[in-house]
């Protein structure tokens, strides 16, 4: 059987990020970004093989924009597409793994909408457009929070009264499972152990940065939360503050509910406490030049990383290993290092060169021997989105 073809879509309110992944294949052949969708600046850019090349889509939509691909997915797949994988942030309790997209998955989506009102109607709007564009089609959605489903209830129920959680569905759900999943199991491959008789503390560091404890190649703890703003300080978002803060900020400076939510998720993180950007490749650069903005930003994001890894250490039987991925984890070796730094409780020790070696896509493992596992593991979400979407496709 010649190798398949899928397309994975990722829908923001006015973007679609896609890959086509094909089995065979580590690289993509096309991958893009449309964006700015609805304005008149609305865009498609993609690459295919090392060529570069896009169109402006004035006033085009979702459909509009997946409609251009259509010819570009066929004449990069070989004329066969057998699939296409939608990733979706939210899968509340009633989705535990990926879903062919039938009208009740769709309709479910839907329901779940109030707990992610950003995200879940933007998936919604791809997911019309390709199904209405791709009739004939399988398509999947795969959740970013289906792998926390495993959670016990003592780590996913928050100590607030209990109708908030029947009635609301107010719990802790996690997110980036995606990402925990693919990197915890790649994890397992390089160090020779089975995924599922092995234990994992993964840091995904990425613009959104979240940590998870996997026992046995499941979740039993992460670091989000009912949003992805609870947790780890990431580019824009606070991550953990006292609760009362927003009560505190509404009584004395009178801000709204918007002007809170907008400080804690846009203005807040890296971005907040440098004064300077969301970006840790800049915030490197500013820290050389002496920046104390940057300097601090850098310093509270690892030792708040430090401090998840070592409380989700209480989820763990014990520890075959520390992974870093995203970003940050897989290129910045001056965030590894301090973070591990702090970690000597876990008696963690990092290998100076095999740290520094470790960029770009370039894996391994980057601890002093004798000391645990600590292993960069760059993440591939399209891929394990595409391998969900086949494994659903066979069934
Ligand atoms: P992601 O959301 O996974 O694409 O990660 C974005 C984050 O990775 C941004 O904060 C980037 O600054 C950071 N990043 C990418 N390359 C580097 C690098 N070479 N050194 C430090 N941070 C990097």
């Amino acid at each position: 059987m010649p190798a398949r073809n899928i397309l994975v879509i990722n829908c923001g309110s006015s973007s679609i990020k896609f890959a086509l992944v094909n089995e065979a294949h580590s690289q993509f052949p096309l991958h893009g970004l449309a964006e700015c969708l609805g304005s008149r600046d609305a865009v498609l850019r993609w690459q295919r093989g090392g060529e570069k090349d896009s169109l402006m889509l004035p006033q085009g939509d979702h459909r509009a924009a997946l409609a251009q691909l259509l010819p570009l997915v066929q004449g990069a797949s070989g004329g066969t597409l057998h699939g296409i994988g939608h990733r979706v942030v939210h899968g509340g309790e009633r989705f535990t793994s990926a879903q062919r997209l039938t009208p009740e998955v769709i309709a479910a989506i839907r329901a779940i909408a109030p707990l992610a009102p950003l995200h879940n109607p933007a998936s919604l709007q791809g997911i019309d457009a390709a199904l209405s564009l791709f009739p004939q089609l399988p398509q999947v959605a795969v959740f970013d929070t289906a792998f926390h489903q495993s959670l016990p209830e003592h780590a996913y129920r928050y100590a607030v009264p209990e109708t908030l959680y029947r009635q609301h569905g107010v719990r802790r759900y996690g997110f980036h499972g995606t990402s925990h999943r693919y990197v915890s199991r790649r994890a397992a491959e390089m160090a020779g152990l089975a995924v599922g008789d092995s234990s994992w503390l993964v840091a995904h560091l990425g613009n959104g940065c979240s940590t998870c404890a996997v026992v046995d190649g499941q979740s039993r703890d992460t670091s989000m939360g009912l949003t992805p703003l609870e947790g780890l300080v990431m580019g824009t978002r606070s991550g953990d503050v006292d609760p009362n803060l927003h009560g505190h900020l509404a009584r004395t400076l009178g801000w709204s509910l918007e002007e809170i939510d907008r400080m804690l998720n846009k203005d807040s993180g890296l971005l907040g406490l440098s004064g300077l950007s969301n970006d840790m490749r800049s915030l490197e650069q500013a820290r050389e030049r002496g920046h104390a903005g940057a300097t601090l930003a850098i310093e509270v994001f690892c030792y708040r990383l430090a401090k998840s890894l070592a409380a989700l250490g209480c989820a763990l039987p014990q520890l075959d290993g520390l992974v870093f991925t995203g970003g940050i984890g897989e290129n910045s070796p001056l965030v590894r290092s301090k973070t591990v730094a702090h970690l000597r409780l876990l008696h963690l020790a990092l290998d100076k060169e095999a740290n520094a070696r470790c960029v770009r896509g370039v894996g391994g493992a980057i601890h002093v021997p004798g000391h645990p596992r600590v292993l960069v593991v760059p993440t591939n979400e399209e891929r394990q989105i595409a391998l969900d979407t086949l494994t659903l496709l066979e069934a």
